[in-house]
């Protein structure tokens, strides 16, 4: 059995947290002069539920696990850096991660002073699971698996992921993002049976609410106990609030928009392989393709020149002369691909 709490720093595990107007009292009443809000400008006038009660119930329904599992951040991103300043003492602890992924990890370790270990993929972008394990020591406390990973686009297979998940002495995180494009199962069906799992997951991509910032974290009530300890008390906007309530009534909306991005990325997967600009398309899970190219650089260039913006991937462990090309309509595929097309042809 892994001893959570004794990986959280020893500040943090003594923290009294702020307690707010809105914690101390949270029942129902008719008259609210305990907060100095304005009594004017409803409903902006209000502080938010710092818990965000009912939009967690709502979700825990829809994803299958227990409202005492949530973390809601402003962002992804407020979840992995949190994450840090409950679990690294900076300049003593480290964490561990793959080369190629996403940049806030590294940036997250940069900002709190803590060491970040990177250890690159195989050369077809599978885990290393035994280098990632004998990267870590006894100060190791977090280890970062984006699946599907961003730049690559591939899920990891389960197997390996449980394998890291029971012998890495620390928390691993397993950020989804991209889940809701890939046939993989979400690895919240599996909170229960590992104490160290979080998993996080986003509005931000398949949800199509990336302007609102809403992400989610998802782990064990002990793990979101200190979550919640950390966090600014009102971190999530009352109108974010409501907002993602009536996202979650529009699921439906949400699954036609996965089948069209997914419908649209295999023609667009069709058409770009018939180009002698591009070298390799990488195998992907998610709502992005990774191309190796000719010339990345001077393809990027041009394809700005005409006023497509695609990511420059080129300086990235393992990803020389790649493009990482989101998947936008069907109108904006066609428009890159006849890009692409006169490129070659002027080329010749
Ligand atoms: C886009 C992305 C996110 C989303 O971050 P938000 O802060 O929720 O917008 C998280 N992780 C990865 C790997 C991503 O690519």
């Amino acid at each position: 059995m892994k001893q959570i709490e004794q990986w959280v720093r020893p500040n943090i595990r003594q923290l009294k947290p702020y307690s707010s107007a809105r914690n101390e009292f949270s029942g129902e009443a008719s008259v609210w002069l305990d907060a100095n809000e304005s009594p004017f400008n409803e409903p902006y006038n209000r502080y938010p539920d710092p818990l965000q009660t009912t939009l967690k119930k709502r979700l825990a329904q829809q994803r299958g696990v227990r409202s005492e599992q949530i973390f809601l951040g402003v962002g992804s991103d407020e979840a992995i850096d949190l994450l840090y300043r409950i679990f690294c003492e900076p300049g003593k602890n480290n964490v561990v991660s793959i080369a190629p992924t996403y940049g806030m990890y590294k940036v997250c370790a940069d900002i709190n002073g803590v060491e970040y270990r990177e250890v690159p993929l195989n050369d077809d972008f599978s885990l290393d699971v035994e280098a990632l394990l004998a990267a870590a020591d006894a100060n190791s406390r977090l280890l970062f698996l984006c699946s599907p990973n961003n730049p690559t686009g591939n899920a990891f297979p389960a197997d390996e992921i449980e394998r890291l998940v029971i012998a890495f002495d620390g928390i691993v995180v397993v950020d989804e993002a991209y889940i809701d494009f890939s046939a993989h199962p979400s690895w919240i069906r599996r909170l229960d049976e590992f104490p160290n799992l979080v998993v996080l997951q986003t509005f931000s991509k398949a949800w199509g609410s990336a302007g609102v910032r809403l992400g989610m974290a998802f782990a064990s009530p002990m793990i979101i106990g200190y979550y919640n300890k950390v966090k600014y008390p009102y971190n999530i906007s009352a109108p974010v609030q409501r907002y993602a309530l009536g996202m979650l009534d529009r699921v439906d909306d949400v699954y036609r928009w996965v089948d069209e991005i997914l419908s649209v990325r295999s023609r667009f997967i069709e058409q770009l392989a018939t180009l002698p600009v591009v070298g390799k398309i990488y195998p992907t899970d998610a709502n992005f393709v990774l191309v190796r190219v000719d010339n990345a650089g001077a393809l990027y260039a041009r394809l700005v020149a005409e006023g497509i913006v695609v990511r420059n991937r080129s300086t990235v462990t393992l990803c020389g002369e790649c493009l990482r090309i989101t998947i936008g309509t069907a109108d904006e595929m066609e428009r890159l691909l006849e890009a692409m097309r006169r490129y070659t042809q002027n080329k010749k």
